[in-house]
């Protein structure tokens, strides 16, 4: 593999693939989606907020791209009829999935485990790990249509080191790591390779929460850390799996 740094994407480098990405309403996701489309994909944005989805899709004007199509999930709140009545419209318009990026996350509650708010916990799993694998349950299927498909869970430092008082940030990143290298070597015979990527320090919203006394000017944009995630959803990763992938 090239080291990361040295990729630069062709431009169409994700010409006809099509790709739903969470959280692309803000931070990291919406950049991605930005970056995904113009280099060609069909990309699927999914979020909360219709009015902030519109918005990015409004985003992208050069007339040659694919429009957004857009998917609002609330990744908190959606039942099992959500998620179904997604995958049928997903095989509906584009009949398979090339790409699925676990982007969305919320920080939740930092506290001591004796202290934790039991409903703040269980929130924060919800959106952070038990979505991710819904999610992926109803795009499986999907993704094993494509002759070339991959999945990308957003990863950070602390998915694989130990810090108190994280709560339920750290454990569903950790969590997170396990479910990707478990369902790597369960499709490990597939045309669909699963990776993480931690994007490093990146100006969020979600960076400030956690960090809010953090120069902001000193971060890098989220434009610059969507290369590592078009690296994995490129043919350029082919062959890759099961692999926890730093940018920095
Ligand atoms: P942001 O807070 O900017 O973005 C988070 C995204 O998740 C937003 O689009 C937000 O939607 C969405 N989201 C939150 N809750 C839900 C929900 N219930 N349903 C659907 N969407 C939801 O953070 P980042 O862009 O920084 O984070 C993206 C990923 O990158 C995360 O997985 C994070 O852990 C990871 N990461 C970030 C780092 C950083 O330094 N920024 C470092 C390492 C990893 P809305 O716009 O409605 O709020």
């Amino acid at each position: 593999m090239q080291p990361l740094n040295q990729y630069q994407p062709q431009p169409n480098e994700l010409q006809g693939r099509v790709i739903l990405i969470t959280g692309a309403t803000d931070g990291i996701g919406k950049a991605l989606a930005i970056a995904a489309a113009t280099l060609g994909a069909q990309v699927i944005a999914s979020g909360r907020n219709q009015k902030k989805l519109e918005a990015v899709a409004n985003q992208v004007t050069d007339p040659s791209t694919l429009p957004m199509a857009l998917l609002p999930l609330d990744l908190e709140k959606a039942g099992p009829a959500d998620y179904e009545a997604m995958a049928e419209a997903i095989e509906k318009n584009f009949g398979r999935l090339d790409g699925l990026v676990h982007n969305a996350a919320i920080l939740g509650e930092r506290a001591p485990i004796e202290h934790h708010d039991i409903q703040k916990w269980l929130r924060a799993m919800h959106v952070n790990t038990n979505a991710p694998f819904i999610l992926t349950r109803h795009c499986l299927p999907l993704l094993k249509k494509s002759s070339d498909a991959s999945i990308v869970f957003s990863s950070c430092d602390i998915a694989t080191e130990v810090r108190a008082y994280w709560g339920p940030y750290l454990v569903s990143k950790w969590a997170n790591e396990g479910m990707m290298r478990m369902l790597a070597d369960e499709l490990s015979n597939s045309t669909v390779r699963v990776n993480s990527f931690n994007p490093g320090t990146t100006n969020t919203k979600i960076r400030m929460q956690a960090f809010p006394a953090e120069n902001r000017d000193a971060m890098q944009k989220p434009a610059a850390v969507t290369k590592g995630y078009v690296f994995l959803l490129s043919a350029h990763s082919q062959g890759m799996t099961g692999q926890h992938i730093n940018n920095n």
